[in-house]
């Protein structure tokens, strides 16, 4: 199986210029204190596999771009690419750019339709329309009750809510 290697991303939410994060390896796990940028990097995966902007937290795609979140965008851009390896180490880069109002997809360096780029992902199996593929901050509920005869023990029922619901709320919120 392969796995994500690494994500190279320019002004993209958080990020100001050129970054690296990685590199990833088959199981990793993301530390840092609130507003540090966990859930930025699982928008910046989201973004590069082609969700839409009302599932990375914003309106506007335009608003990915940094500083736009304080109405000071610092370029007209912003790029994240996602390297992915498979099991013989061959490596494949999806790329999504935003430039203004469009939207650029690339693999491996050439311009590609969108179509075509969704076509390559699920070559891959990363398929982005399937629900719950990645499971977001929020939408996973744990409901912990006593065992019934008073036994020290919780059971813990977890269950993945549906994102759309789980998104809609937040929006409502906002
Ligand atoms: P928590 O532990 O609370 O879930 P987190 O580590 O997941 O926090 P994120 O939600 O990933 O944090 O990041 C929030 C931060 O991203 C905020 O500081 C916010 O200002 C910043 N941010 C979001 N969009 C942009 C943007 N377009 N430009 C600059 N910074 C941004
Ligand atoms: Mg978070």
């Amino acid at each position: 199986m392969g796995y994500l290697k690494q994500l190279d991303i320019e002004n993209f939410k958080s990020w100001r210029g050129k970054h690296v994060i990685g590199p990833f390896m088959k199981f990793s796990c993301i530390i840092g204190t609130n507003g540090s940028g966990k859930s930025n990097v699982m928008d910046a995966l989201s973004f590069a596999i082609g969700e839409r902007a009302a599932s990375l937290r914003v309106k506007h795609l335009r608003d990915l771009i940094h500083g736009a979140n304080v109405g000071r965008p610092i370029s007209d851009t912003a790029r994240v690419a996602v390297r992915y390896c498979d099991d013989q180490e061959r490596e494949t880069v999806f790329c999504r750019i935003i430039t203004g109002v469009s939207t650029e997809w690339q693999i491996n360096g050439v311009r590609v339709t969108l179509a075509k780029y969704i076509e390559e992902l699920e070559k891959l199996s990363i398929m982005t329309k399937v629900q719950n593929c990645m499971v977001f901050q929020g939408t996973v509920e744990v409901d912990c009750f006593e065992g019934s005869k008073g036994e020290d023990q919780n059971v813990g029922k977890a269950s993945v809510k549906s994102r759309r619901t789980m998104l809609q709320s937040t929006m409502q919120r906002r």
